[in-house]
């Protein structure tokens, strides 16, 4: 297959051959499902979508899309305590965000309580299921351990009749919580304690998000899970690695209800795959709730949370999470993945993408003595250096511009090829100028800078190339900047692995992930940038030349007052530190 389009940012990246395209090949070519390929991102809405769950929305979607299947968007709302309309919303426009479509699949696992009822039933009928009335601790002590078999219940043995009777009356409210579940008769010996009878429904009087008070009796999620696929039809379920051991029960339950005629087979086939470990962030939704509850960020949509509504904020794109999600890939091997890399796909995506703007953010001023006073003139700046179809905008230039401080050295070090008294360096997009000198205030910092500037040097005329420098420095005018904030962010955490143990602590120290939080994960700087940027409009991203890739922030910029966030700077600048950090 040859393929040579112009852009990289148009061409989806070819996907890479994995073990769960190995498979799904395999069943195109037996032909087990006559072609089809159905997947699913099925959500418990408990919570806000992380880094994590675009590894899963990426994989699902984009095996939909590469194999000309579907992939459902199904809320995993069976639990009726910790899930709220809110979490529903958030996770089906971060969804859409990430640039992803269910079509017509949008699916909730609570439209289904009836069939699981039904299904329950059909189990007891079939003598695969059995209400258990012993208190929780006895049904605890019963189950046996990884070494040790575990015990029949003495209500094992009641009959069809009883047991639908019983289930019968859980449903409709005649008993407690916790006096009866409803459990799986399968192996109370099994060396998978996942087979020993586990529970499938229990009694629960709270009220759902969606089924209000109309159930007091809930599945179990193992239990629901499976007879979602299979009503749906989903294919492939794929899912991540901790629920390798359930897979048994997941076949158990489909196989039960198959040959009791409640489902058609082929069955829906469980494939489990490594979920993401992300360095220098945390992506647990217990961690997460902490880390907002506490005030260590601003809330879920924090720019330095890995949360998917904090990236949108931070200036990720959702092309640079599809190709981070392409680049580390599928396997059964639980792994760590450096930010680096997420970071690098970003970066891949905004340089491609981001028009370049000049700002200055630490701003130290520079005079042109023999500069006209009230003056000023325009110079022109490509938006993309290698997009000219992106066109161009002009930058006014004038006697007094602000310049970074970094870029001045009165006694300049070794090396150092900026201003200086007596170096000569190209303001872009404008004069070349030498420097003259500088004024200090009574302290002896340098607070201006002087320099004279050569007419005929202005960039993009006929002149301009006779003068050679070597320095090439960035700037704004004084009289026409825009003065505005910008919040520079960092990695939340200053450890690759937060809270883990390192080389030399002493036996039983307890370290928390909170230990390891970056105190300099975001400062706020006011800065000087070029007039056009007052015309950002939220969630614009742009290049800051020489200092990195910002976005106008969707939520604090107003019209024309936009503040921006730093999305990530131009190069990596922690894969040495990194490695400092792992060598201890
Ligand atoms: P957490 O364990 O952090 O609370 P979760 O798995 O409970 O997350 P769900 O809403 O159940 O959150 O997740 C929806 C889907 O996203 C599941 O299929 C799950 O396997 C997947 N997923 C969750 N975390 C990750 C991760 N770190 N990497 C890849 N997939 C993930
Ligand atoms: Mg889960």
């Amino acid at each position: 297959m040859s393929d040579h389009s112009p852009s990289c940012a148009e061409k989806a990246p070819a996907p890479a051959a994995n073990f769960i395209r190995n498979l799904i090949d395999e069943d195109l070519r037996t032909g087990k499902w006559g072609g089809r390929v159905e997947t699913r991102f099925p959500p418990e809405p408990n919570g806000y979508l992380h880094y994590g769950h675009a590894k899963s929305i990426c994989l699902n979607f984009g095996l939909a899309r590469d194999y000309g299947g579907a992939c459902h968007l199904r809320f995993d709302d069976t639990n009726p305590e910790k899930e709220e309309q809110e979490y529903v919303d958030a996770i089906i426009e971060a969804v859409s965000w990430l640039g992803f479509d269910w079509g017509k699949h949008l699916y909730f696992a609570s439209d289904y309580f009836e069939t699981m009822y039904q299904c329950a039933v059909t189990l007891i009928r079939a003598g695969k299921a059995y209400v258990d009335s012993q208190p929780a601790d006895e049904m605890r002590r019963l189950r046996g351990t990884l070494t040790e078999p575990g015990t029949d219940s003495p209500f094992r043995t009641r009959s069809a009749d009883e047991n639908l009777d019983l289930f019968a009356r859980m449903r409709d409210g005649e008993f407690a919580e916790g006096t009866h579940v409803l459990r799986a008769k399968i192996d109370m010996a099994s060396p998978n304690l996942n087979l020993r009878d586990p529970v499938i429904y229990r009694i629960r009087r709270v009220p759902h998000h969606r089924t209000g008070d109309r159930w007091c009796v809930y599945p179990l999620y193992t239990f629901a899970h499976p007879i979602e696929d299979a009503i749906e039809n989903i294919t492939h379920s794929i899912c991540t690695l901790e629920f390798e051991d359930q897979r048994p029960f997941y076949d158990w339950l489909l196989a039960a209800l198959a040959d009791a005629g409640m489902f058609a087979r082929p069955l829906p086939q469980q494939i489990e795959f490594a979920r993401l470990n992300l360095t220098n962030v945390v992506l647990s939704k217990r961690k997460l709730v902490q880390l907002v509850d506490e005030g260590h960020v601003a809330g879920w949509d924090d720019p330095r949370l890995p949360t998917l509504i904090g990236a949108r904020r931070r200036g990720f794109t959702p092309e640079g999470f599809r190709l981070f999600a392409e680049r580390i890939g599928v396997s059964k091997a639980d792994s760590w993945i450096d930010m680096g890399v997420l970071e690098e796909c970003m970066r891949e995506h905004l340089n491609d993408t981001a028009e370049r703007r000049v700002a200055v953010l630490d701003p130290l001023k520079l005079v042109i003595t023999n500069y006209p006073e009230g003056g000023s003139e325009a110079c022109e700046a490509a938006n993309h250096p290698l997009k000219p179809e992106l066109g161009k905008r002009t930058m006014p230039f004038s006697r007094e511009l602000w310049i970074e401080r970094e870029d001045f050295m009165e006694e300049p070090a070794k090396g150092f090829r900026r201003l200086y008294p007596g170096n000569r360096v190209r303001l872009r997009y404008g004069y070349v100028v030498e420097c003259t000198g500088c004024e200090k205030d009574a302290a002896g910092n340098v607070v201006a800078v002087h320099a004279e500037y050569f007419p005929d040097s202005k960039s993009g005329t006929p002149g301009a190339d006779t003068y050679k420098v070597r320095g090439n420095l960035h700037w704004v005018s004084v009289a026409h900047g825009y003065r505005a904030e910008i919040r520079l962010y960092d990695r939340l955490f200053a450890h690759p692995h937060p809270g883990a143990r390192r080389e030399g602590d002493p036996e039983g120290l307890e370290r928390s992930f909170l230990d390891d939080l970056n105190p300099e994960s975001m400062r706020v700087i006011d800065a000087w940038l070029e007039p056009a940027l007052r015309a950002a409009r939220p969630e614009e991203r742009f290049q800051f030349e020489r200092h990195g890739y910002f976005v106008a922030d969707r939520i604090d910029s107003t019209d024309g007052a936009p503040v921006f966030n730093r999305t990530v700077t131009l190069k990596d600048s922690w894969s040495n530190e990194n490695k400092a950090h792992s060598r201890g």
